[in-house]
């Protein structure tokens, strides 16, 4: 069974991953990738662009070996320090529990990392510069284009996985006929985004504080900044592409430095390239992308953002598609006659449920991010839920549930941290001291939530 022919679509972050522990197990293993080779290539995925990675996405890169590796890279955000208009700052931690940090790590750092993994193993090879544009089923044959040839190739294959993104040509070959009854939907969100950057000091140290993730929510939009190893940070402008206060009205250089100085006063001064980046910088678009099935029996199966790209509001898209490869690889284990019709089916029963639950949570998180952290009741919940956090080791918020509990389940996370989001609301509502409530009777209150 091991000397079938295993191929990857993408050597991005999910497909990077499966490849390293596919390989590991023995397998022959080919990446076709569409781009060129970011660790010897200047590409925009290669840039200090960076993403939060936390528990879940790290559990799975520990199946890999690579602990030690991304931690050399990563940069620990303790919680969120929210800008407000008049230049006061506000510091927000994620958890009530020691040492419980997200981390900021480099998009092309770790794909990089990923690779080099990859490229260790013997019987695994990444084709770079070359992209996939059909797969004859019956023939089991897929054709890719590839830089370095005037016409597209053919290859077989005996197991295609499709690891090549929210734009996935695997995915588009199942909705044309591929798979009969494919469902496929994509929504766009009306907001856009757009990358800018805070430079560091000449010195290479850092303008702003470092360990955490810096938010400036102003209601229909907001700007985040995230830290990298070089000393600068990268910021991202997220709002409305039209209306009174959308990328539409910021046209000209004056109309985006009077927004910035007016919105963003305590930013500008550490973005001295803000009108070069902002106008150089292209604002790109947000969208769902749900579907189903993800699998063609045991010949073929989607994971990431090709099965299920959400909105970034959460942090959680690359940590989902390193938990659906981390769950894969244990099913893998758990069925040693490699029946991969068998396994296809339970990995996406497991993965489908909770991949939908994480779409609607990184949608709901935008509106918490752009005015909710700055909403008093919401603030009060928060301390009530740190204090909960601290006090109760059973006890986790919502944001808790998803970021730092890899073994309860998206789904289980939504379902329970919804009913407690409720609950505290409600008693938050028209309280001016949170010290003024009853810890124990909240918590046993919260208990009962759990059934
Ligand atoms: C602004 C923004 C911020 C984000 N922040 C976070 C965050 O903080 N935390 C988090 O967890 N997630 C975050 N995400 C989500 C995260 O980027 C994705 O979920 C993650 O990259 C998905 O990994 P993937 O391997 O499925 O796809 P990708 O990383 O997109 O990799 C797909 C690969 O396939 C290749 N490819 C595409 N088509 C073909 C083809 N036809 N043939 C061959 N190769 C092909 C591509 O070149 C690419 O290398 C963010 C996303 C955005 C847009």
């Amino acid at each position: 069974m091991k000397n079938k022919k295993y191929i990857i679509a993408g050597a991005g972050l999910g497909g990077s991953l499966l490849g390293v522990l596919l390989a590991k197990k023995g397998f022959d293993v080919e990446i076709f990738e569409s781009r060129p080779d970011m660790r010897r290539h200047d590409i925009a995925a290669g840039r200090s662009i960076n993403l939060a990675l936390s528990d879940r996405g790290i559990q799975a890169l520990k199946k890999a070996g690579l602990s030690e590796a991304i931690n050399k890279i990563m940069m620990p955000m303790a919680g969120r320090l929210i800008h407000s208009v008049d230049g006061q700052k506000q510091n927000q931690p994620y958890s009530g529990k020691k040492g419980r940090v997200i981390n900021s790590i480099s998009r092309g750092g770790l794909n990089s990392i990923l690779m080099t993994e990859a490229e260790k193993y013997d019987n695994l090879e990444i084709h770079f510069e070359s992209k996939i544009i059909d797969i004859d089923w019956d023939k089991k044959e897929f054709t890719y284009w590839s830089d370095d040839a005037d016409s597209a190739k053919k290859e077989d294959f005996d197991i295609i996985f499709g690891a090549d993104g929210a734009g996935s040509e695997i995915r588009t070959n199942y909705q044309r006929g591929g798979l009969r009854m494919f469902n496929y939907s994509q929504e766009f969100l009306e907001h856009g985004y757009k990358e800018l950057e805070i430079p560091s000091n000449m010195d290479g140290s850092y303008k702003i504080e470092t360990d955490v993730l810096h938010i400036w929510p102003r209601g229909q939009y907001m700007m985040i900044a995230l830290p990298n190893k070089d000393g600068s940070f990268t910021c991202t402008l997220f709002m409305p592409y039209h209306g009174e206060q959308g990328f539409d009205n910021l046209k000209t250089k004056d109309q985006v430095s009077n927004f910035f100085n007016e919105k963003f006063p305590d930013a500008v001064p550490f973005m001295p390239t803000l009108l070069d980046d902002f106008f150089e910088n292209p604002t790109a678009p947000l969208a769902t992308v749900k579907c189903y099935p993800w699998v063609k029996g045991g010949d073929s199966a989607l994971l990431g953002d090709a099965a299920h790209a959400v909105v970034p509001f959460y942090g959680q898209g690359m940590n989902a598609s390193f938990e659906d490869v981390g769950v894969l690889d244990d099913l893998i284990n758990q069925d040693p006659s490699l029946n991969w019709e068998e396994i296809f089916d339970k990995y996406q029963k497991l993965r489908k449920v909770n991949a939908d639950a994480i779409a609607e949570l990184a949608i709901d998180n935008y509106k918490e991010m752009r005015s909710h952290v700055a909403d008093p009741t919401f603030q009060i919940k928060r301390h009530i839920e740190m204090a909960l956090e601290s006090r109760y080791s059973d006890f986790n918020s919502k944001y808790s549930l998803v970021t730092f509990e890899h073994e309860v389940p998206y789904s289980v996370a939504k379902s329970l941290g919804e009913r407690q989001d409720e609950y505290l609301m409600k008693i938050c509502k028209d309280v001016k001291d949170w010290t003024s409530l009853d810890l124990d009777d909240i918590y046993n209150d919260l208990i009962k939530l759990r059934k």
